[in-house]
């Protein structure tokens, strides 16, 4: 028996984005809170590490922020804890044969850019782009939300499925069209459509593929572009940045406000157990045998780890753990960090331009290579033409690399999915040397620029940052796996069937990126029952 301690009001388990902001929202409303985190820095997928010594901070795993609504920013007063986004410059996709596509902001210039490679598509893409934006307005409010309980036929599920009818009033004929096409279709089904170059159609079909076990030609895949496309800003069209000091920055500003509003964190702090009790938590004991007791728990880890580890599934329906352990978290993402002694220089536009390395570079120069990439892996192989979204963010944020050196973050696909199960190594190591040599191909004198490589694939990100299955949301993107499906029937409000024990890790609705918005949701029901309960 370890030694019993301070009771608080909420316990959560997990110091990524959501338990830091869930840790915000519940210590400003005054509750006793205790964050948990496994690892020896709080941020999960969300962090800012120096793998190749003091000297370069890399941005691990995720590298561009958007979905982080500007309420949560104000109200966790982000920037007064060094919270910053540099915004993101356009797309650069240079091309082997010594030519680029661009995607400038400015539309004329946008045009031109495009109509080098095909007149149609460059008039095509100002009716996407805006038809996309349109439709990503009318889901906002949705991904905000916590879905009701479709299928329940109690008086307050009805109330919750009414005004989810409610809220969606402004889908008229069309769009209720287009968004079933959407959450059905693949990418290339609507990107071949309105395009006809293999330079948008290889830009464009990486948005559906972006950390999902599916190629451009899976059904479901134009889903996932149009979940980068949600608007979560109340108008403007969503826009990406690059927060200052990587990802890390953004969750050592979520820790700072959390604190500051009275939070405890603790790193090093593995969660054993989640407590039950006459079917209610009572808490968690931690690896070191100590008990924690609290009233209420959040876990914030993956549902695998949490429903299938941390608690004795005795504990639990069986229909809830077989939905657990149906969940899909496949992914074949592997993230290659490199520090560099220079910047890359493109061949095909080798004088410098800010907008270009302050942009998204993407190495996919058509669909089929994508496809192909993706059909590789399928059948075992990891992929011989990785593509690639690439930044390089310490050309404007000073604190990452010394003067003149760099750190270029490259987020590519695909290796098997069942590469979490092992290491692995030589064949990660031999899949990045192919995607160096891509890189050279366009960029030469890269491979020489190289100090540090650092590969990060399925295996790693499984055991060492909690992501099971090697997947990068916690969970797949998938249309089955999204709003009342996320995670399990009837839990996607953010309870479990547990009392006291709620949800809000990225495969709760609203997860998927670094959003937020599972961990400010939970707090709301949190809240909410508390003042049901009379203890609010
Ligand atoms: C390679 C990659 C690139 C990505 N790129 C982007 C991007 O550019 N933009 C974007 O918006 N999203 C991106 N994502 C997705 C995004 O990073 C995640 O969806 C998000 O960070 C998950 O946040 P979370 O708080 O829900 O979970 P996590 O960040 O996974 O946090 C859960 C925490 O729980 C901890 N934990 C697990 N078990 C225990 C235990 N037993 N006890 C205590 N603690 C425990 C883990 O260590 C972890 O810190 C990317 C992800 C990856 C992997």
């Amino acid at each position: 028996m370890g030694a019993v301690s301070k009771k608080y009001d909420v316990i959560v388990v997990g110091g990524g984005h959501n338990g830091l902001v869930a840790a915000g929202y519940l210590a400003r409303a005054g509750l006793q809170v205790l964050v948990l985190e496994r690892r020896s820095v709080v941020g999960g997928a969300a962090v800012s590490e120096q793998p190749f010594g003091p000297d370069f901070t890399v941005t691990s795993l995720s590298y561009v922020v958007s979905l982080l609504p500007p309420q949560m920013v104000r109200d966790l007063r982000l920037a007064e804890h060094g919270y910053h986004v540099y915004p993101q410059g356009p797309y650069f996709a240079p091309r082997r044969d010594g030519d680029y596509l661009r995607l400038p902001e400015d539309p004329a210039a946008r045009h031109e850019a495009i109509a080098k490679f095909s007149k149609s598509d460059a008039d095509a893409y100002e009716k996407w782009d805006s038809w996309l934006a349109g439709l990503g307005k009318l889901v906002g409010p949705l991904l905000d939300s916590v879905p009701p309980k479709l299928g329940s036929k109690r008086a307050r599920d009805l109330l919750d499925q009414a005004t989810l009818l409610t809220s969606l009033r402004k889908v008229d004929v069309r769009a209720a069209f287009d968004l079933t096409r959407l959450f059905s279709a693949s990418i290339a089904d609507l990107v071949e459509e309105r395009f006809e170059s293999d330079a948008m159609r290889g830009v464009l079909s990486v948005s559906g593929v972006i950390g999902t076990w599916a190629g451009p030609r899976s059904a479901g895949t134009a889903f996932v572009t149009l979940h980068h496309h949600v608007d979560q800003t109340g108008g403007q069209a969503a826009a990406w940045g690059f927060p200052r000091g990587g990802m890390g920055g953004v969750t050592q500003a979520m820790a700072k406000a959390a604190r500051a509003f009275g939070a405890e964190i603790r790193a090093n702090a593995a969660v054993a157990r989640i407590d039950v009790r006459g079917g209610a938590t009572t808490g968690v004991t931690l690896d070191d045998g100590t008990h924690l007791s609290a009233g209420t728990v959040i876990t914030t880890a993956h549902p695998k780890i949490s429903f299938l580890e941390l608690i004795n599934r005795t504990e639990l329906p069986d229909d809830f753990v077989a939905d657990i352990e149906g969940w899909q978290t496949r992914s074949g993402t592997v993230k290659v960090n490199f520090a560099v002694d220079r910047l890359p220089a493109f061949a095909s536009h080798p004088e410098f331009d800010p907008q270009i390395y302050g942009g998204t570079i993407v190495l996919a120069e058509s669909l089929d290579d994508v496809e192909t990439a993706y059909q590789e892996a399928v059948t075992g192989q990891p992929a011989t033409l990785p593509f690639a979204d690439i930044c390089i963010p310490s050309v404007f944020d000073p604190t990452l690399a010394p003067p003149g050196k760099h750190v270029v973050s490259m987020f590519t696909q695909w290796v098997p999915h069942t590469f979490a199960d092992a290491p692995h190594e030589a064949e990660l190591q031999a899949y990045a040397d192919r995607l160096t040599a891509r890189m050279e191909a366009v960029a030469p004198g890269f491979t020489d620029s190289v100090i540090g490589r650092q590969v990060i694939g399925p295996h790693t990100m499984q055991t060492e940052y909690g992501l099971v299955g090697g997947n990068i949301f916690h969970g797949e993107l998938t249309p089955g796996q999204m709003f009342h499906c996320r995670p399990a029937a009837g839990y996607a409000d953010l309870r479990t069937p547990i009392r006291g024990l709620y949800q809000a890790g990225s495969a709760t609705h609203g997860g998927g990126g670094v959003t937020g918005i599972p961990g400010r949701n939970v707090v709301r029901q949190v809240l909410r029952d508390r003042r049901r309960l009379g203890r609010g």
